[in-house]
């Protein structure tokens, strides 16, 4: 069956959390009838060292470019890279981004400045509000400097705070600040992920959800990228139909995906 599904954000084992290689992510994709999706392995400008990331990037870019030689016909694969906390280190993100032909530039922020992933906390003695402030002040940050294509899931925190902790965190109250960063995607004409991979986990929703979605079209946002975030073949394109639905609730009738750094639209139906 042809499917009019496009997985914009998704890892290989050139991440050191995923799973699969990219070819065989491609003969999964083929297999489950979707139409292409984007490698977006992770590139954390703060571990960038730590992790040894240089390394996987140039095996990431030979891994894909066998890919594309054995399933460029059957399979539209987009070369890009999430980009995790640009904004503390210039220098190095100009580097990267120099380093090879990406196709798509996922920006995110896992952490804030000093502090470790929120995937690995447990908000013992935190106040999350304090928290939340200093994230989405510093996803105003990346979102001003305007280097990448999408900006990824834009509620991270609450994905543990809520989902993994049971927190029972209010995010509306960030909603001035996160009118900052939409409305700075929105004016710089980049679009905003949505990020399936809540669908699967204990917190059960997309992020950001519809509200934050349908704001992004108020403010005059035009691109959305759908992202199953992918950390294992069978993960693969999940939740991306559901969420076109949700898009066109909000507003949408296109969702997109990138090629060479350029928006190419798909219809939404
Ligand atoms: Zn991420
Ligand atoms: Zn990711």
């Amino acid at each position: 069956m042809y499917l009019n599904i496009f997985d914009s954000h998704t890892h290989s084992d050139t991440s050191w959390d995923a799973e699969h290689s990219i070819t065989f992510l491609c003969e999964t994709a083929v297999k489950k009838g979707i139409l292409g999706f984007a490698i977006t392995d992770h590139c954390e400008i703060n571990e960038y060292e730590s992790r040894d990331i240089e390394a996987r990037i140039m095996q990431g870019h030979f891994e894909m470019l066998k890919a594309r030689a054995a399933f460029g016909k059957s399979i539209m694969l987009s070369y890009g890279i999430e980009l995790g906390q640009m904004n503390y280190d210039l220098n190095l993100t100009r580097h990267v981004l120099a380093m090879k032909p990406y196709d798509f530039v996922l920006g995110s922020l896992h952490c804030i400045r000093g502090d470790q992933d929120f995937y690995y906390m447990d908000f013992q003695g935190t106040d999350p509000y304090a928290l939340l402030e200093e994230y989405y002040k510093e996803l105003y940050e990346i979102a001003k400097l305007n280097l990448f294509d999408s900006m990824a899931h834009i509620s991270y925190p609450i994905r543990y705070m809520n989902g993994k902790c049971g927190l029972g965190v209010d995010l509306s109250r960030m909603d001035d600040l996160i009118d900052l960063t939409l409305r700075t995607l929105a004016q710089n004409g980049k679009a905003l992920e949505i990020n399936t991979s809540g669908l699967r986990g204990p917190i059960g929703e997309t992020s950001p959800t519809l509200k934050y979605v349908k704001r992004f079209r108020e403010l005059g946002g035009e691109y959305l990228t759908l992202g199953s975030d992918a950390h294992a073949a069978e993960e693969l394109g999940e939740g991306i139909q559901e969420t076109m639905a949700m898009a066109s609730q909000a507003g949408f009738q296109y969702f997109t995906f990138y090629k060479k750094r350029q928006p190419r639209l798909l219809q939404i139906y």
